[in-house]
């Protein structure tokens, strides 16, 4: 599927949409452990673009541009990586650094990699094969994530089933960032990190998972990471994804994304909806709605 990248405006920072790739062997079924507890009359509400048949999900990044920094929000999966239990992510060979080229960035122009959190499709192109070596794609970057997340990972006693994919990516994803000097590990405290953006705590799909807000003119945007993973979770933000580690605080997290969104005005810049990836969190009646900009 081709996209079309738009840029878009937040005060005076410009948002592009990177695409990577498009996941389609989902449903909401298999997606959503709790589709089946919606009555025939909510699924009905979920019209338009929000298709009740197919869970379309892209993997992307977001490219901000400030006025004094080229920063990447995510990295996607990657190409080249061994991923054993996630195969739509296995030893891909996709366009992505041409499609970053086409929106007029190289790799060493990149400033800073901000990461929501430490998952297989949010940091695969923090690294790429060199001459048979994992070494970082964008040399000039600082990488930024939680430290929490990092520390959770390293430790065994979190390695278990769940957490495998998130165990092998360290090897050629992390590790190789943090042994060239480039990493900065933080603590996800909802205060400004750079340009008007701040690293929002909303634990649960991860551990320390942090959707990142945007600020600039008094004009809002929120990165919002794996909070959601479909539009449906917009409409019904009790639902969560088979991907959620812990269920209750992923529930309150995307209820705060929902409602942050409605407050601050903000455009959602979403990790995996299909289309434009991007769109506004408006009210209808007693509940939300997503629309696509
Ligand atoms: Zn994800």
């Amino acid at each position: 599927m081709n996209i079309k990248s738009k840029t878009y405006k937040v005060g005076d920072v410009g948002v592009t949409h990177i695409s990577e790739s498009i996941l389609d062997g989902f449903t909401p079924a298999s997606l959503l452990p709790d589709w089946n507890s919606l009555t025939g009359r909510q699924k009905l509400a979920l019209s338009g673009s929000m298709e009740a048949k197919t869970a379309l999900m892209s993997t992307h990044t977001w490219l901000v541009k400030t006025r004094k920094h080229t920063i990447l929000v995510d990295t996607a999966a990657g190409n080249d990586k061994e991923r054993p239990f996630t195969p739509y992510f296995d030893h891909l060979n996709l366009s992505y650094l041409e499609k970053l080229s086409n929106a007029g960035i190289k790799p060493k122009d990149v400033d800073y990699v901000l990461m929501t959190h430490l998952h297989v499709d949010h940091v695969g192109w923090n690294t790429q094969l060199s001459n048979g070596e994992w070494v970082p794609t964008f040399p000039n970057a600082k990488y930024v994530f939680s430290k929490e997340e990092y520390k959770y990972y390293k430790d065994p006693a979190n390695h278990n089933d769940r957490n495998k994919t998130s165990i092998i990516i360290q090897k050629d994803s992390i590790l190789p960032i943090i042994e060239a000097g480039l990493a900065e590990m933080i603590y996800i405290d909802g205060s400004e990190f750079i340009d008007g953006l701040s690293f929002k705590p909303t634990p649960g799909h991860s551990i320390n998972h942090a959707s990142i807000a945007l600020s600039s003119r008094g004009e809002n945007a929120l990165f919002s990471g794996d909070i959601f993973h479909t539009p449906i979770q917009v409409l019904y933000p009790e639902l969560n994804s088979i991907f959620d580690a812990f269920a209750d605080q992923a529930r309150s997290s995307r209820l705060w994304g929902v409602e942050y969104a409605l407050k601050q005005n903000a455009i959602v810049f979403s990790s995996h909806f299909p289309e434009s990836s991007a769109g506004l969190v408006v009210r209808k009646g007693e509940c939300f709605e997503w629309q696509y900009i």
